[in-house]
């Protein structure tokens, strides 16, 4: 292969490269903002199961208050059992006990309801706490891994950008500005042909042209307008364990693998 055509291909395997890089460092953020939404949302459900607590004990001691306020009620009807005079009064007197204690009963029910709530959201809230921890610890290594990675693509990205200038000095500059043209519209700017195509747009090559392209040459393609050239070291690899394929011993010569016209 001759130099021009090695410098273009490796002036080509550079241009893809800082392309991967550039991409490769423009997902990079994204990684460290998913780590930070994950946070967020641990964050707000730690909040949401502390105003939970929060609530059931406001709850607990509202419920306390309105309980003690009947456990005086009934004390003082209690009281003014000894001295009622009818037993219509009495069975008032009676009625309002009653009532005071079956509203303590219900209040108690409900505390013990409210505790066994508590107690659940305590242990989700330890959950979400330990949780928050984590994903803080994570994010820190993720900060520091995506800097770090950062940091190295700059260096690559610099090495490249020396090897670029460096290639591009030893290419003619008639024949770089063809391939900057090609690869600013197609992507890339050079293709190396394979089993007589261009593998830049798919299209068969003329054998002429294939033959020319074994020979060394740097061709067009008449489809996509790539630079196409061919490399030996690519070529005729595949096919040499098909040729020593064994025997079938039914007396058949092994048949050549038919390249007329393909
Ligand atoms: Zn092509």
């Amino acid at each position: 292969m001759n130099a021009e055509i090695e410098n273009l291909a490796k002036l080509q395997a550079v241009e893809l490269e800082r392309t991967r890089l550039t991409q490769a460092a423009r997902a990079l953020p994204a990684e460290v903002a998913q780590t930070e939404a994950a946070l967020t949302a641990a964050e707000q459900r730690s909040a949401a199961t502390s105003c939970a607590l929060m609530r059931e004990e406001e709850l607990r001691n509202r419920l306390e208050r309105e309980a003690a306020q009947h456990r005086q009620k009934a004390a003082r009807y209690r009281a003014q059992q000894d001295s009622v005079t009818t037993p219509a009064q009495a069975e008032a007197i009676e009625h309002e006990v009653r009532f005071a204690e079956s509203e303590i009963e219900r209040i108690e029910n409900e505390e013990f309801a409210s505790l066994e709530r508590t107690e659940t959201q305590e242990a989700a809230m330890s959950a979400a706490r330990a949780h928050v921890e984590e994903l803080a610890q994570t994010l820190d290594r993720t900060r520091e891994r995506i800097a770090l990675q950062q940091k190295e693509m700059a260096t690559e990205q610099a090495a490249l950008e020396t090897e670029r200038e460096i290639l591009r000095k030893l290419i003619e500059p008639e024949l770089l500005a063809r391939f900057d043209r090609i690869a600013l519209s197609r992507g890339t700017g050079l293709a190396r042909a394979e089993n007589q195509q261009c593998p830049g747009c798919r299209m068969g090559v003329r054998p002429q042209v294939w033959n020319q392209l074994r020979d060394g040459q740097l061709l067009t393609c008449d489809s996509c307008g790539r630079l196409l050239y061919w490399d030996p070291a690519f070529a005729a690899a595949p096919k040499a364990p098909q040729l020593e394929t064994p025997a079938t011993g039914d007396g058949h010569a092994i048949r050549r693998p038919n390249t007329a016209g393909s």
